[in-house]
């Protein structure tokens, strides 16, 4: 199925034929139509699935479509996008440009730890469409440099990233200023229970939609786990990275002490890595981030903490040093990797300890994660094979 049948614009579908986009993906194909017709919709998809262009492409669409009888007022803005992070704002802005090369609309990242002042100048004429972290956004509105009354549509993006980060009660501050009259997107990872309470607030009647319910239909990603006992993992972490001739990977821990530990493990084994965890600054940690993505750093270290709020980009490879102790945050950390076009693999160490998680995570997935085995890692503590229906017991009725 090409572009060309969604009911796109001819200047959109130039922009993605420029980018080689050759087919819409599963996302794609099922958001696009229902966002051209006006529905609400709540998605669950990850990054790496296209979701961006699935909400992006349809929305400056209707704005083009508008565009023409409408004269935007000043401190105005038709579309706002919520994301939880700058550097996410960043990237979708970027993809608003990107699509919407051949259109005459206008769009804006705004986020905090910057002067206010350039960013309440260019609001002035007004804009089509503001990417925004929740709080920049609400200080704005609180200077009255931005108006909401004239908001055609409402889009969460990584709705369950904002939750975690704390964004709750801003959002709920800025739903309650914009319009009754608006279409509302969300897309989330996963949807929780806390971002099915948020999706009932803001979004009385939607279509929801999942691509991505069970990663497994992810084919991109390669999962695989190898079962280590727990003072083996460096030896055997340094093991993979010279034998497979790793040449980049995030590298999941609990602790920054762990982190900290790691590197200098790795290091001794003539291994260069980075680490970066809440005790970093924000300047040191992007600056880290920075050198990762651009290849100067290969192996990160990081704590789920540290990377939860820093968009890390095209990965090849993560590995769970530690398993989270949370089913989402797995599925979090394995959507860094496999992204649209590109193949991902996803590693766990597993220890004894984690047995349950491992339960907990492989019933989410409704499969057992395949089994890798190294010679020279023989294990002493037996991981035994997961139960699929696993119920933790705190969820137990
Ligand atoms: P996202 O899931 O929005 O983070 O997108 C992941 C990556 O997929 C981005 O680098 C996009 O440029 C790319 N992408 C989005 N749509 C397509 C498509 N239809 N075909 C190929 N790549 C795509």
């Amino acid at each position: 199925m090409p572009f060309s049948t969604l009911g796109l614009c001819d200047p959109l579908l130039k922009a993605v034929a420029d980018l080689d986009y050759s087919k819409p993906t599963a996302i794609q194909k099922r958001v696009i139509p229902l966002i051209l017709s006006g529905k609400d919709v709540i998605a669950a998809a990850q990054t790496g699935t296209g979701k961006t262009a699935s909400f992006v492409l349809p929305l400056l669409e209707k704005l083009h479509q508008e565009h023409v009888e409408h004269t935007l007022r000043g401190k105005r803005i038709r579309a706002l996008i919520l994301t939880p992070t700058r550097e996410l704002a960043v990237q979708v802005e970027a993809s608003i440009r990107q699509y919407g090369k051949y259109l005459e609309l206008s769009s804006m990242a705004m986020y905090g730890g910057t002067d206010i002042e350039p960013q309440k100048q260019r609001l002035i004429w007004g804009i089509d469409i503001i990417v925004a972290t929740p709080g920049r956004l609400l200080d704005m509105a609180h200077q009255r440099a931005l108006h909401f009354d004239e908001l055609e549509v409402l889009v969460l993006d990584e709705a369950d990233r904002m939750l975690d980060m704390g964004f709750i009660d801003d959002i709920n501050k800025i739903i309650e200023r914009l319009p009754q009259q608006r279409q509302n997107l969300l897309f989330s990872a996963t949807i929780s229970d806390d971002v099915r309470a948020l999706a009932r607030r803001t979004i009385s009647d939607a279509v929801e939609i999942s691509v991505s319910g069970d990663i497994a239909s992810k084919p991109k990603i390669d999962q695989w786990l190898i079962t280590v006992d727990k003072g083996n993992k460096s030896a055997l972490l340094s093991h993979l990275i010279k034998e497979q001739v790793w040449t980049q990977a995030l590298i999941f821990i609990e602790t920054k002490h762990g982190a900290a530990k790691l590197v200098s493990q790795l290091e001794k084994r003539g291994i260069a890595a980075e680490s970066i965890h809440g005790g970093r600054t924000q300047v040191v940690r992007e600056q880290i981030l920075a050198d990762f993505k651009s290849g100067k750093i290969q192996f990160l270290v990081a704590t789920g903490i540290a990377a939860r709020g820093l968009d890390i980009g095209d990965l090849v490879r993560v590995v769970n040093y530690d398993l989270p102790d949370q089913v989402d945050d797995y599925i979090h950390r394995i959507g860094r990797t496999g992204r649209a076009g590109a193949a991902g693999e996803a590693i766990s160490f597993v220890a004894k300890d984690n047995f349950r998680n491992l339960c907990a995570i492989e019933s989410r997935l409704g499969h057992i994660i395949k089994r890798k085995e190294f010679d020279g890692f023989p294990v002493k503590k037996i991981v035994p094979l997961s139960i699929l229906n696993y119920v933790p017991k705190n969820k137990r009725t």
